[in-house]
């Protein structure tokens, strides 16, 4: 059961407090997306469940267990980057499987592991280029590809869309929806774009200056933004 749960999480940066009263229990299965204006504190958060970051304050739960000192590695999570972060010496290939053979994984089990992955995101004819030698989206996909082979209980994306182009990244956010679904996850997706949000979110947590604004379905964003805020983010019909 891949539940994440924060419990009154805070964040400071020396004297600066950007995260407070983070309280949110997303769903086995669920796919909640963080919108929310560049500095309001998604990607800390984001990196906090990752453990990537330390948590200042409160409890980060996956699956029940506390993690708040638990290593990224042991959190049974994958994370995507917005600039993709991939390997340039290394071959799509060797993007892909390089944490598997880290941790040990037999060379069979890797191969086993490999083949669905690269089929669901069409990576098959570019195994053996280098990063350098792919568009930013067929990079992207591979980055997902590379998370998707950990076999995670949740994906976090850190705004994976936004150095693509509008085409790319519509086929890409269908892509990231199907795998979601196929794969069972839970997902938590962080974007400063509402039709992002509003596309892929089973539930949207609206943020702001470090704290949830609000939190619903898409629907009930969209039709009743709680704060004068929230309507000016989201934009209203007409
Ligand atoms: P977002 O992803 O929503 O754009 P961030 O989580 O990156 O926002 O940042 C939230 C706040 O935390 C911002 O005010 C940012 O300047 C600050 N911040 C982020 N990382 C650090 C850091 N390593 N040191 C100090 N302040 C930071
Ligand atoms: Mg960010």
């Amino acid at each position: 059961m891949a539940t994440v749960e924060c419990r009154d999480i805070r964040k400071v940066y020396g004297a600066l407090e950007v995260m407070r009263d983070f309280n949110l229990k997303v769903d086995d299965h669920e796919f909640v997306v963080f919108l929310g204006p560049s500095g309001c504190g998604k990607s800390t958060m984001l990196r906090m469940i990752a453990g990537l970051e330390e948590i200042t304050g409160g409890d980060l739960l996956i699956g029940g267990e506390r993690m708040n000192d638990r290593d990224p590695g042991d959190r049974g999570i994958a994370m995507v980057f917005q600039n993709y972060a991939l390997y340039p010496h290394m071959s799509v290939r060797e993007n892909i499987t390089f944490g598997l053979e880290r941790s040990g994984v037999p060379k069979a089990e890797i191969d086993r592991r490999l083949a669905p992955v690269v089929d669901a995101l069409g990576l098959g004819i570019y195994l053996s280029r280098k990063p350098a030698e792919l568009s930013g989206g067929q990079q992207q996909r591979v980055a997902i590809a590379r998370a998707m082979i950990k076999t995670p209980e949740v994906f976090l994306f850190d705004e994976p869309l936004s150095n693509l182009d509008a085409k790319l990244r519509g086929s890409l956010r269908v892509e990231i929806a199907r795998l979601h679904r196929s794969l069972k996850t839970t997902s938590i997706y962080v974007t400063h774009d509402q039709l992002e949000a509003m596309t892929l979110a089973d539930r949207i947590v609206l943020m702001k200056d470090g704290k949830i604004e609000q939190m619903g379905t898409p629907e009930e964003i969209y039709q009743r933004p709680a704060t004068l805020f929230a309507a000016g983010f989201i934009g209203t019909p007409n």
